[in-house]
């Protein structure tokens, strides 16, 4: 049931231009697999196109200007990682990191426009530990920050929730937002692990007090850990937020045999997250929901919890 909307996902294999070298763990081949098994979703589900680059206007709408033009200059000089950290780079880096932000920003079009309910964004590279100022993480632009812009500035969306699952604590997204009252930021994440931030002790800043929940999980702990989570801190918070609108920062890499992180959630644990997410969708942000892939380091694993996410995004 998604009030006869259809679900969305968006993929494309131009991402795997972003060429981060031999050996890396956030490879074209990891996105290779994941998007051979999104091509076999059943018809029902959308498959939406990219369609544009984010303008440069709107990755200015979360990032310095002169991060940006070090992510340009970075790109066009053949560096083999980004200069703010630990973020491999080819030449191409730069056009796909717009190319995928565009595509969150075109999903949310297609939300707002109710032309789906819903959509999953297979993007690459990643986002959610870029800040203002520096990329990390093998992540450049963070696209779900720039999404929560987008809505705000082009739909006049009041207030955003994101909710982040990946085993890593977004700290770039956390750090945008956390004097910003209207920006919810969720955090389920693995304590102790990079980039270690994340403290539950972190609610917000400023006018921002409240608004940022982390929710550091034991190494080890399965798919009940994070359910109860969601129970006992995720879905008060977010109902005592009322978002208009829902992100999710979607990274799976706290599946099982991850070999960058050290949970043991299921494809079941995802499915059961993403009905939660989007019952949450329904009290509040009349359904809209996108979520944008994060982390997710094992080809297969990646790719079987995306498709039970999607799937799941559905019901
Ligand atoms: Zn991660």
């Amino acid at each position: 049931m998604n009030g006869g909307l259809q679900t969305g996902v968006h993929y494309d294999a131009d991402y795997e231009r972003h060429d981060t070298g031999p050996g890396h763990p956030e490879s074209a081949q990891r996105y290779r697999v994941l998007r051979k098994a999104l091509e076999g979703l059943p018809p029902e589900i959308v498959r939406l196109e990219g369609g544009r680059r984010a303008t440069v206007g709107e990755v200015l709408m979360v990032h310095d200007a002169n991060y940006h033009d070090v992510v340009y200059r970075d790109a066009e000089t053949f560096a083999d990682f980004l200069r703010t950290g630990d973020t491999a780079i080819c030449e191409d880096s730069y056009d796909v990191a717009l190319e995928a932000c565009g595509a969150v920003l075109s999903a949310l079009d297609a939300v707002m426009e109710g032309r789906v309910a819903r959509v999953f964004c297979a993007v690459r590279p990643p986002g959610h530990h870029a800040t203002a100022n520096r990329g990390m993480g093998f992540c450049i632009f963070n696209h779900v920050a720039v999404g929560a812009r987008y809505v705000q500035q082009k739909y006049g969306v009041g207030r955003v929730a994101i909710i982040d699952w990946d085993v890593h604590h977004g700290n770039g997204t956390e750090e945008i937002f956390i004097e910003d009252p209207d920006v919810l930021y969720i955090s389920l994440h693995e304590e102790h692990i990079y980039p270690y931030t994340g403290s539950a002790s972190v609610r917000g800043r400023g006018p921002g007090e409240g608004a940022n929940l982390n929710i550091p999980l034991p190494h080890g702990s399965t798919g009940e850990a994070a359910l109860a989570a969601w129970e006992a801190w995720i879905e008060p918070a977010v109902d005592g937020f009322k978002p208009e609108m829902l992100l999710v920062s979607a990274g799976f890499d706290a599946r099982k045999n991850d070999p960058i992180g050290g949970l043991l959630w299921n494809d079941d644990t995802f499915a059961e997250l993403t009905r939660r997410a989007v019952q949450l969708a329904r009290r509040w942000g009349a359904g809209r929901l996108v979520s944008v892939l994060e982390g997710g380091y094992q080809p297969t694993g990646l790719a079987a919890a995306a498709v039970a996410h999607v799937l799941a995004l559905g019901d």
